[in-house]
């Protein structure tokens, strides 16, 4: 093993890392991370420093890599400078497309749609602009209309969301409105029943603060039963049967133990986000924000929160934050596996978020790895990370063990994945699709 020379008290094993002399000196609590253009690597350099990037080398000190994290830990982050170099592999990937015979959906525009993963074949659940509930099967090309939403309890001039039970029996969908002078907001939903059309629930999470963040649904199966996640109020959570609307989680606010306070007792609460389930739907993850403000992603144990403890939720012995982010919550999440959660952007403020993907264990919080690159939107995993970036118009294909772009496809931004046909489906204005796969020669 080689030992490298720093000018810290000791010798490194890794290569040593670079600061610039005045933070090293404790000069300057402030610092910015510099990408200094070898791969992920960068240095600390304080503000003066920063307007000298192409001559610094002389003002940097080596130090090992636990100096380095103390210093990082110890100071104050200021911004991120450069842009680390994206890994590429390109080669062996890449994508067919299949556009549908003719329009399915024509004259209408998709408010909000997600797949039915669990009963094979290519069904997806859709809410479109005429309030209609419809299932979309792109293997007979069908589309089968459930029913019409109750305007009166979904408001289709808010952003609609919808979740789908995995087996395919019950769809969430809710409408989250922003405020209105003079009027409350509406952040309502259903759940309906689509073998009958028939609702079953009628979701309200009240009005303070709530259009705010994505209103909380999620769906997940228990012991043979499907169960769904639901905010019930701002700051509360509760599990129901969506067949019957029975409440499983009850519990009064008024008697809640010290312990099932976060952050400061009395003080401290969260209002929740958009929720995510693990894939064998071992834990659920929910990117909700808190006073600040700031955006808080944190996860916790399903089986616990139903089996042993009605607070899990509030604040359970298995719930651990994994970031925070000032002003930035609701962002890009999805699990690798069910322990391990990938996140977008690297940093901790909306202001200084660079692209990129956080890897965290949901078990106990701790960052993992990061690599740059990806985009903010159509984040989703299955082998691979997919991620679509926006401002080029492409979705890329990621190894999240290197952190390497295995592909990048020009020209697609599909709108959702389905992990049951491993099928991306992109709609098209005139009311057909394209569905498309990852395709690799090996
Ligand atoms: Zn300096
Ligand atoms: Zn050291």
């Amino acid at each position: 093993m080689a030992d490298y020379k720093t000018n810290c008290p000791h010798t490194s094993d890794h290569k040593p890392k670079c600061v610039c002399r005045h933070v090293f000196a404790g000069l300057s609590e402030q610092y910015y991370r510099f990408f200094n253009g070898q791969s992920h690597e960068y240095d600390l350099v304080c503000n003066q420093c920063k307007k000298y990037l192409d001559r610094i080398r002389i003002n940097m000190k080596k130090v090992c890599h636990t100096c380095f994290e103390k210093i990082e830990s110890d100071g104050e982050f200021v911004k991120f400078l450069g842009a680390p170099e994206i890994t590429k592999n390109s080669g062996k990937l890449s994508f067919e497309h299949l556009r549908t015979p003719g329009p399915i959906i024509a004259g209408r525009s998709i408010r909000a749609i997600q797949p039915i993963i669990g009963v094979g074949g290519s069904k997806w659940v859709m809410v479109d602009s005429t309030s209609a509930v419809s299932i979309l099967d792109l293997e007979s090309f069908t589309l089968v209309t459930v029913t019409f939403l109750d305007l009166e309890k979904v408001n289709l001039n808010g952003k609609i969301g919808i979740k789908v039970s995995a087996d395919g029996h019950y769809a969430a969908i809710v409408s989250r409105v922003n405020r209105i002078d003079g009027e409350r907001d509406s952040n309502k939903g259903v759940v309906l029943d689509l073998h009958s059309g028939l609702e079953t629930m009628v979701l309200d999470r009240g009005d303070y603060y709530t259009e705010l963040s994505e209103f909380s649904i999620a769906f997940y199966d228990y012991n043979d039963k499907v169960y769904l996640v639901h905010a019930t109020d701002w700051n509360r959570l509760d599990v129901s049967d969506p067949a019957t609307g029975e409440l499983v989680t009850e519990r009064s606010f008024k008697q809640r133990p010290k312990e099932a306070w976060r952050f400061k007792y009395k003080a401290g609460s969260e209002f929740y986000g958009n929720l995510i389930v693990s894939p064998s739907n071992k834990r659920i993850a929910d990117f909700g924000w808190c006073w600040g403000p700031y955006g808080a992603l944190s996860s916790w144990s399903l089986p616990e929160w139903l089996e042993k403890n009605v607070w899990e939720a509030d604040n359970g012995p298995s719930k651990f934050d994994m970031n925070s982010y000032q002003y930035y919550w609701d962002g890009a999440v999805c699990w690798i596996n069910d322990n391990t959660i990938c996140a977008w952007g690297i940093g901790d403020d909306d202001e200084n978020l660079i692209a990129g993907a956080m890897i965290f264990d949901a078990r106990n919080g701790k960052q993992l790895s990061w690599f740059p690159g990806p985009g903010p939107s159509l984040f989703t995993y299955d082998q691979y990370l997919f991620t679509t970036e926006l401002e080029g118009n492409s979705t890329s294909v990621w190894d999240v063990e290197s952190g390497k772009r295995l592909h990048q496809e020009a020209d697609f931004t599909p709108n959702c994945y389905h992990h049951g046909s491993q099928q991306f489906l992109t709609a098209l204005e005139d009311g057909s699709f394209i569905i498309s796969y990852l395709s690799s020669p090996d």
